[in-house]
């Protein structure tokens, strides 16, 4: 680690601010943002900044990248797999999708997680650290690099906790969002959720445009209990009444996503729990059958559960879809990847 600072941690304001106090104009700051956003890593690259300005830059600055170690390729879809390297060794991963509205990308917010859910892999070691908001978007500046492609959607669904980093998160939803940088619309960002209530209600302030989801997994307390251990903190009544306060507040639909796991959660009497508890919320229900985690020895239902589930669900008037299963053939859940290239492996 160095002591420069990385320019991909800043706004367009806080670089002019930066080239004024280098003795440089502002009107700098603009190109080198420019340049950044273009996924350039190197000064030497700036083609249109004096050698002398890159010469300064190169001495007190960095633009940190990424270090590309794996890509997986799904031979079943065009979803890729990749896994990075932080400059201080941990590794983070992201996944590509394509989709007929655009290319979407589900990052990570963290290395590691310490929220515990039982069936999830980024759980296994436990968090590293927070990533920093530059280091979220990187992940989008490569993946674009490495398929030649934009991305236009992003979910914050990969490894992390995305409202246990809110600070980063926030940063990093402003440099996506800004025109001279990304200019993706908030409305195509999705950010996930295990449920840390007062992040929920920060955020429907902060970010009223940006999609909600809400990892619930459970039809009540004794079940998510034992599965999510945030809801030992925020149990399902309060979560759903600030979800019932994000909506007053935004207008906007929350997504529940809900993976089923066989025998557990699966149940004619779970959907009946389940469309009970979200009667006259303004919401979605998404449904997956559990990506098997070998460590975890819980099992994903089958499509045919998932279809019955989906139907008891909307029978009794709650949307649901049954989320397509992306790059399953190559571990696109959740820090699968990540998992198998780490001492934590088990
Ligand atoms: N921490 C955030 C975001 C990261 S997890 C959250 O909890 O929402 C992204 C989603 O994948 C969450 O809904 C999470 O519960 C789900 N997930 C984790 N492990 C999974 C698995 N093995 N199969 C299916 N979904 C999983």
């Amino acid at each position: 680690m160095t002591n420069k600072t990385n320019l991909k941690n800043c706004t367009l304001k806080e670089l002019e601010n930066y080239l004024e106090s280098l003795g440089e104009k502002k009107f700098r700051a603009k190109q080198i943002y420019q340049w950044i956003y273009r996924g350039v890593c190197s000064f030497q690259d700036m083609t249109d900044l004096s050698k002398g300005l890159r010469e300064k830059l190169e001495e007190s600055a960095t633009i940190e990248c990424l270090e590309l170690l794996q890509v997986q390729h799904s031979k079943t879809d065009e979803t890729k797999k990749y896994l990075f390297g932080l400059q201080d060794g941990n590794k983070i991963e992201s996944v590509f999708m394509k989709y007929k509205f655009g290319n979407s990308i589900c990052l990570s917010s963290q290395a590691g997680c310490r929220m515990g859910c039982e069936f999830c892999a980024s759980t296994i070691g436990g968090l590293k650290r927070n990533l920093t908001a530059g280091e979220i978007m990187d992940q989008i500046l490569c993946v674009q690099r490495d398929t030649g492609e934009k991305i236009s959607h992003i979910v914050v669904m990969g490894t992390g906790e995305p409202f246990d980093n809110y600070e980063n998160l926030s940063k990093f939803i402003y440099l996506v969002n800004s025109k001279e940088g990304l200019n993706i619309g908030m409305r195509n960002i999705t950010v996930s959720t295990c449920g840390i209530l007062p992040k929920i209600a920060d955020f429907a302030a902060d970010f009223p445009q940006v999609n909600l989801a809400i990892s619930l997994h459970a039809p009540n307390d004794e079940i998510r209990n034992q599965t999510m251990p945030v809801n030992k903190t925020y149990n399902t009544s309060m979560l759903l009444e600030a979800c019932r306060d994000y909506t007053k507040k935004t207008g906007r639909r929350v997504t529940f996503e809900y993976a089923l796991v066989s025998g557990v959660n699966d149940q004619s009497k779970h959907a009946e729990e389940l469309a009970k508890m979200l009667k006259g919320m303004l919401c979605h229900v998404n449904l997956i059958p559990l990506n098997n985690v070998q460590e975890t020895g819980l099992k994903g239902s089958s499509r045919k559960e998932a279809q019955l589930f989906k139907d008891r669900l909307e029978q009794l008037g709650i949307p649901t879809t049954v989320r397509r299963e992306l790059g399953s053939d190559i571990n696109a859940a959740c820090g699968q990847l990540r998992l198998t290239n780490s001492e934590d492996s088990l």
